[in-house]
């Protein structure tokens, strides 16, 4: 175990993990940062260590916050594929892109990550019963990594989330709510405050200020994405942002390694958000001061459901993490998250839902921008997978032509639906 502190990023009060912390007792809606002891992990473990054993996330166990190995409550997360997207590259006129399948996860999102470690927790706390807000896909990680603990998940979502994921959630026993959302303000969120704060329920959504403990899961991303590059560090990680907590987790997952003295150096850290809700990109643009980030001022609209955070809960540390990186922001209509979706699908063979192929819009857009060189090695996180959505998915895929099983109606079929002439 080497966690040595946790530090209220507000106001600075310390507490060990032994008082059980999970948010910050002075109210102030501070993140509890988790600080560990890097000589000691370096004493005890050597970088060469990690390639002897199985490859996923817990094998990075040194770097999470999880006191003893009893306590892990695991499916299977992270250990996910580093793809050569030679295809995707050609068309892209780039030389080095990879593709970081985050859609492999059990419940089918990086979300696992994050979650396993935050049931880890509870268990180790002996908490009950978890509370979350979610567009979906945490709320789906949650309820998987609760059942297999055996403890009771209430999740509320907003009342426009994908059906796919509602009906994971259902199949996984979660106490599901779909709340109705009329202000800027989520509703979620305030549900589950009051779960949390009234009734004691363990809160457990991906923002770090609710939870600081499943903000470490996805730190195993960038470790991952290092040893898979045989330990070289990508030019730039392209990283789609709701609550900015997975870019925070990207980005001490690299912090960590520099600490550790196994690497040196960071990428560029890209955040691509939405038209219809970048309250963080904005944030960037306008070289805001982190501490001040301006909520979105309505409802958000965009088909990447799993980007709709009008308030970006960890854009302090995230809007950090792309200062000290030279990072920036780029920001993506549907349409290009659409096209997206298509070029993975069909170049890639990967099929993600919209928020998972945004990162990879972004690209096209940072492209676009001259903010790309050709032979840079870059990295697109594809964060969820395609079937989460099938509302989206349907809407725009289209329908296949519907033909009798005679050779001539298929080739005319052929010809005026898919225009190919055989
Ligand atoms: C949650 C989520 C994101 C964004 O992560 P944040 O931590 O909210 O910034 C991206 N893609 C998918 C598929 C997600 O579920």
């Amino acid at each position: 175990m080497y966690v040595t502190h946790l530090k209220c990023s507000k106001c600075g009060r310390i507490y060990k993990l032994e008082e059980k912390p999970v948010m910050c007792k002075s109210g102030d809606l501070g993140r509890l940062d988790i600080y560990y002891d890097y000589n000691a992990i370096a004493n005890s473990v050597k970088k060469e260590d990690l390639a002897k054993r199985p490859f996923y996330m817990w094998r990075y166990r040194e770097f999470l916050p999880v006191p003893d190995e009893k306590y892990i409550v695991s499916l299977g997360e992270g250990g996910t594929p580093l793809i050569k997207a030679s295809r995707l590259a050609e068309k892209l006129n780039l030389r080095n892109l990879y593709l970081k399948d985050e859609t492999r996860n059990p419940t089918g999102s990086f979300k696992d990550r994050a979650m396993s470690v935050a049931v880890s927790m509870a268990k180790y706390f002996g908490f009950k019963r978890a509370v979350i807000a979610s567009s979906g896909n945490a709320a789906a990680a949650l309820a998987a990594y609760g059942a297999k603990a055996g403890i009771e998940v209430y999740a509320f979502v907003p009342d426009f989330a994908g059906y796919g994921k509602i009906a994971q959630l259902l199949y996984y026993n979660a106490k599901v709510f779909k709340v109705r959302w009329t202000e800027a303000e989520d509703p979620t969120v305030k549900m589950m405050r009051i779960l949390s704060e009234k009734y004691g329920f363990y809160p457990s959504p991906s923002f770090g200020v609710f939870n600081p403990y499943q903000i470490e899961g996805p730190k195993t991303i960038s470790m991952e994405i290092v040893e898979q590059l045989n330990w070289q560090i990508p030019d730039q990680v392209f990283v789609p942002t709701g609550a900015a907590s997975l870019l925070t987790g990207i980005f001490n997952g690299f912090r960590d390694w520099n600490e550790t003295g196994w690497i040196n150096g960071y990428p560029r850290l890209v955040s691509v958000q939405p038209e219809g809700n970048h309250p963080f990109v904005r944030a960037w643009r306008e070289r805001a001061d982190p501490d001040k980030i301006k909520p979105w001022e309505k409802p958000p609209e965009t088909i990447a459901t799993g980007l709709e955070d009008t308030f970006p809960w960890d854009g302090d540390a995230g809007l950090r993490a792309l200062y000290k990186t030279n990072g920036y922001g780029v920001v993506v209509s549907d349409n290009e998250i659409i096209e997206a979706m298509k070029m993975l699908a069909g170049l890639e063979g990967i099929f993600a839902e919209p928020s998972g192929a945004a990162g990879l819009a972004g690209l096209v857009k940072a492209i676009e921008n001259k903010m790309v060189d050709r032979d840079e090695t870059i990295v697109v996180l594809v964060t969820g997978h395609g079937l989460k959505d099938p509302d989206i998915v349907k809407k725009t895929a289209g329908d296949a032509p519907l033909i009798n099983p005679i050779e001539e109606e298929f080739f005319k079929a052929a010809r005026e639906y898919y225009k190919i002439q055989l």
